[in-house]
């Protein structure tokens, strides 16, 4: 595998994945009762956006600076996105850190809450666990993130939150695996929130992709989607998507707001758009803009 996060951390892919993780947490810890967190595929869980592994933040330019460099922001959901990464800056006493998916959920993590991270590479595995040193709640493992979710689940607190984040080097297999574990999960736990991050980069393979997600798993599913090339161009990344099953409660209302206001801060081409859409007609309303 030749894929390594830190080329692309903080890009608007990352952005729009990371804001929708953080409001994931806050709707989950709505409630008192404590959850397990998961997250499949993980990396180091931190980047200097200041140093060579992330090319001085190269991609961060047009995704998490112009978001942290913005006056002022409206929508909560991007205001606990920005105070995360500060907190962030701020523990490690280090002004251009990038958290990744497992620091974000660890530091948000409460007493009653815990999580497993996996990560695949050995390297990244070892950075992993210096990151989340400080966290008790927050158990990390070398290995194959698929493999292991069958050992966590169903969780004793019956409440979970899965976060599945493949890189997509091999694009259709990758697909077929996350789905396979979208629909495995969900059998041992019904009530499970999955978010699945998956790239936009034709609508014609994008097209098939939905459609089979949509035939294998049957819970409610929410498509939020967030683009900034045309979707046609042939940059490589047009787009970034999160499939969600099991929602929280008005998810996609809140998600309306503040994917708006995310496309108005990233939206430099002018081909910008954004869309929060379920999948299953039935479960809610459309929204849809470009
Ligand atoms: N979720 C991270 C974040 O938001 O900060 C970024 C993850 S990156 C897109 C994908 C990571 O998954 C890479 O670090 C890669 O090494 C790792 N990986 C690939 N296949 C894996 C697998 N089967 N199990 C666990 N990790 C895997």
């Amino acid at each position: 595998m030749k894929y390594r996060h830190s080329f692309h951390a903080g890009n608007f892919a990352d952005v729009h994945k990371h804001v929708t993780l953080v409001a994931l947490l806050s709707a989950m810890q709505r409630k008192d009762k404590g959850f397990l967190h998961l997250d499949t595929h993980a990396g180091p869980g931190r980047y200097d956006l200041a140093g060579p592994d992330t090319h001085h933040g190269a991609e961060a330019r047009y995704g998490a600076t112009l978001v942290l460099q913005a006056p002022a922001v409206q929508a909560e959901e991007l205001q606990q996105y920005r105070d995360a990464v500060h907190h962030m800056r701020r523990a490690f006493d280090s002004p251009q850190l990038y958290p990744g998916s497992p620091w974000l959920a660890a530091h948000r993590l409460r007493p009653q809450d815990r999580g497993v991270c996996w990560e695949l590479l050995p390297a990244e595995c070892r950075a992993l666990e210096r990151t989340l040193g400080g966290f008790r709640r927050v158990r990390s493992e070398c290995g194959d993130g698929y493999q292991q979710l069958a050992a966590v689940l169903p969780p004793r607190e019956r409440r979970c939150l899965l976060l599945i984040d493949p890189p997509y080097e091999n694009a259709i297999a990758d697909f077929d695996a996350a789905l396979a574990a979208v629909a495995s999960s969900l059998q041992r736990l019904s009530n499970c929130v999955v978010a699945l991050w998956y790239p936009i980069k034709d609508d014609r393979t994008l097209t098939t992709w939905l459609s089979r997600a949509q035939r294998a798993v049957a819970a409610p599913t929410l498509d939020l989607q967030l683009w900034i090339h045309a979707r046609d161009s042939r940059v490589g990344l047009n787009g970034s998507g999160l499939l969600l099953f099991n929602p929280p409660y008005q998810f996609d209302e809140r998600a309306t707001v503040w994917q708006a206001e995310l496309l108005e801060l990233l939206n430099k081409t002018a081909h910008g758009g954004n869309a929060v859409r379920w999948l299953n007609a039935e479960a809610g309303l459309d929204h849809a803009s470009a």
